[in-house]
């Protein structure tokens, strides 16, 4: 409409360059954390990326704009999130060799319809003063009745522990599952609330010994002097399921069914899967790199080295409803 006007009044159009490639990103995730990214792929390819940041309400908005949307990627995190934008028909299958060879097949969907771009553990973080080395070692374990009043939770409806719960159905089954909610809803020390950072500030504060949380939060609370007085009262330590190992989710990548740039959407989503990109997520968000030979962050690789579980994600997403049902049945969240 621009060029046109402008033509119209100058009749200068001709010595216009020509339009810029461009992709338009609604992410769920904080801005700071594409931002550098971004900034190495426009400047490597001209194509320009416009982010927009949704908080709330991806699925509705994607919905209302239908094929008139100009997003061409939804970034998130959590299968769950993913599950949620592909369920609800706003996306579309993407076939592609190099993100095929460059993501591992437990992080993507079958279909192609969201790729994994990074992994974070779901791991626990002990209290160095009050819990010994050895004193945790399986999510299983999180049942002893040695944690009586020791345990820390956000909600247990909230995703990251909705896709561990389903983890531990798909290795355990929904009874034993069942078992394990209500020992852990009666080892509580307070009712479930906040995120994963406000459960290390109540081991800090003496509240509780462990808690769970994500490992990514970690790298953020040491960034934040706060929030790095509670960092350096715990240390991470990497529970392993009994036959199995540390539970794993994703940030991860779709392209929208209308999405109008599909050709520089391809060439944005595959240059995420590439050494130099997961190189600077590893950097930037304290993440595990999706892409095998791309190595962890200083700080990342101080936290250890861990077995990471061998369920895919899709067998995770699956059982997801039947494990948001037992939490809400046995009613974790209104433990202690
Ligand atoms: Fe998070």
């Amino acid at each position: 409409m621009f060029r046109a006007a402008l033509f119209a009044t100058t009749g200068l159009a001709l010595a216009l360059p020509a339009m810029a490639e461009e992709v338009n990103i609604y992410s769920h995730r904080q801005p700071e954390l594409l931002q550098p990214l971004v900034d190495a792929f426009s400047k490597e390819t001209g194509i320009t990326v416009n982010v927009a940041f949704v908080d709330k309400g991806m699925v509705e908005r994607l919905k209302a704009e239908g094929d008139r949307s100009p997003a061409d990627l939804v970034m998130t995190v959590d299968i769950a999130r993913l599950g949620e934008v592909v369920e609800a028909g706003v996306t579309q299958p993407v076939k592609s060799a190099v993100l095929e060879e460059n993501i591992p097949e437990g992080f993507r969907d079958p279909e192609g319809q969201w790729f994994g771009l990074t992994t974070r553990a779901r791991i626990v973080y002990a209290s160095r003063e009050r819990v010994a080395d050895g004193e945790v070692t399986s999510y299983e374990g999180l049942a002893d009745p040695k944690w009586k009043g020791r345990i820390c939770t956000r909600s247990f409806t909230s995703d990251y522990n909705v896709a561990l719960t389903a983890a531990y159905m798909a290795h355990h089954g929904p009874e034993a599952t069942k078992t394990w909610l209500e020992a852990v809803k009666a080892n509580l020390a307070v009712k479930p609330s906040g995120n994963d950072r406000s459960q290390v500030k109540s081991i800090w504060s003496g509240e509780c010994d462990i808690s769970l949380g994500n490992t990514y939060y970690m790298g953020q609370m040491l960034a934040n002097p706060e929030e790095k007085v509670w960092a350096d009262t715990v240390r991470i330590v990497f529970p392993k399921f009994e036959g199995g190992g540390s539970h794993l989710n994703i940030s991860g990548v779709a392209m929208t069914k209308a999405a109008p740039h599909k050709e520089a959407a391809l060439k944005l989503m595959e240059w995420l899967a590439s050494d130099e990109a997961q190189a600077i997520y590893a950097e930037t968000n304290n993440e595990f790199p999706v892409e095998p030979g791309v190595e962890r962050s200083d700080l990342v690789k101080s936290w250890g080295e861990f077995t990471p579980d061998s369920l895919s994600l899709t067998e995770i997403s699956d059982l997801r409803p039947a494990a948001l049902k037992l939490i809400e049945e046995v009613d974790v969240d209104a433990g202690a």
